[in-house]
């Protein structure tokens, strides 16, 4: 155990210690020369790459997943790695800007007993040596905090309504995944490179209006955990959170726009494994940040939520009516509702938006096609103007 300490704070020094240097280049994997091989005995990883990099190695639990963070890896071709029976899967990408992962996700147990980065003429090889752990071995070495610099963001503490005063609507823009976390796939496109291409446009669409203030919770193809997501709409101010999606539905026919918000009861068990299927791809692809459950907290969030309902529900309402008005597809229960975790802010009107179903050709053939982009883009901010309009009025009526 001492042993293994000992590499892991070489590891961490290592990663820490140099990621102050410039290291700016990006390192490719030579899939080639890497393998992972290995059975219930043990497990041996070796990922050969173009030049050496900061990294480091450790363990997270639920589901049990070794996390590999290597400084600007590019990791094409580790989808054509073979996985001896001990490994689940892999998953591969961005995770924050100047950091790539490789989540190698396990079936039980495991313990890192080696770990070094060998380094050759230009490249190096990163060995890792997996042996079985007990359960109580690897849930402690699991718990290991996060040193302050890794740790996600902290999701704000529940600040006071946001000013709704005269001045511009601030939209919050998300575009859903991002990274590590690709979300749907189809035909060589991602739900997480559409959705930030579809964020732009809706963005430039918004600004040409004149009433809109936008901020985008990524720019880029990276990783945003959820829980993130939510403080950057805090910060921002938002007056209204608006998550953009095209997932893959696994029923058969689902096609066209739909509009979800926020409730307990999902809708159908389809709603409701959208938003599992979304916690799920942000606890593999980061940390586990399971908020603490403070009773007072609760009580204000609740009564947050009863306040902000009805705009919720007038929101939904709107957006629907807005991407019916200019005739664009929408399923045939265009608003439905979930436990989505993203629109969990109390306080701040949210609702996710799925464009269409990636699941689905002709969804798939609308979000790649510019001019339909732009009918959408249209579409949503004359629902958002026509929301916003009414709920100013309203609340100038409650005195709010
Ligand atoms: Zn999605």
């Amino acid at each position: 155990m001492r042993a293994l300490l000992a590499v892991l704070a070489m590891v961490w020094a290592l990663a820490f210690g140099a990621a102050a240097q410039d290291l700016s280049a990006l390192a490719r994997l030579d899939a080639g020369q890497s393998h992972l091989q290995g059975d219930a005995g043990g497990v041996e990883i070796a990922l050969a790459i173009s030049q050496p990099v900061p990294w480091r190695v450790r363990l997270l639990d639920d589901p049990p997943r070794l996390i590999l963070d290597m400084r600007e890896v590019d990791w094409k071709g580790v989808e054509t790695l073979a996985l001896p029976t001990p490994v689940r899967a892999l998953r591969a990408g961005v995770f924050r800007p100047g950091w790539s992962r490789l989540v190698v996700e396990l079936d039980g147990p495991w313990t890192v007993a080696r770990s070094e980065m060998q380094t050759g003429d230009p490249g190096a090889v990163v060995r890792l040596a997996l042996e079985p752990a007990t359960a109580a071995a690897f849930a402690a070495e699991a718990a290991r905090p996060e040193p302050a610099e890794w740790a996600a963001p902290k999701a704000a503490d529940l600040p006071p309504s946001p000013v709704q005063g005269s001045g511009p609507v601030v939209v919050v823009l998300d575009p859903g995944h991002g990274g590590i976390d690709p979300g749907a796939e189809r035909e060589g496109q991602t739900e997480a490179k559409l959705m930030l291409t579809f964020a732009r446009e809706l963005k430039e669409a918004l600004l040409r209006d004149g009433r809109f203030k936008v901020v985008m919770t990524r720019n880029e193809d990276v990783f945003v955990p959820l829980e993130t997501r939510i403080s950057i709409a805090r910060a921002a101010g938002a007056t209204v959170f608006l998550s953009l999606h095209a997932d893959a539905l696994a029923e058969g026919e689902a096609q066209g726009a739909t509009v979800y918000t926020l409730a307990e009861e999902a809708t159908d068990e389809a709603a409701q494994a959208l938003a599992e299927r979304h916690d799920r791809d942000d606890l593999l692809a980061g940390l586990d940040l399971s908020a603490q459950d403070d009773v007072v907290v609760t009580v204000l969030m609740d009564m947050a939520r009863t306040e902000t309902q009805p705009r919720v529900d007038r929101l939904a309402g709107h957006l629907v009516g807005a991407i019916k008005g200019a005739e664009l597809r929408m399923h045939r229960h265009p608003h439905q509702q979930g436990g989505f975790s993203v629109l969990k802010s109390p306080d701040i009107p949210s609702a996710l938006v799925e464009l269409g179903f990636l699941s689905s050709a002709r969804d798939l053939k609308r979000l790649e096609d510019p001019e339909w982009r732009a009918r959408m883009a249209a579409a949503l901010v004359a629902g958002l103007a026509a929301w916003a309009e009414e709920d100013r009025a309203i609340r100038a009526v409650k005195g709010g």
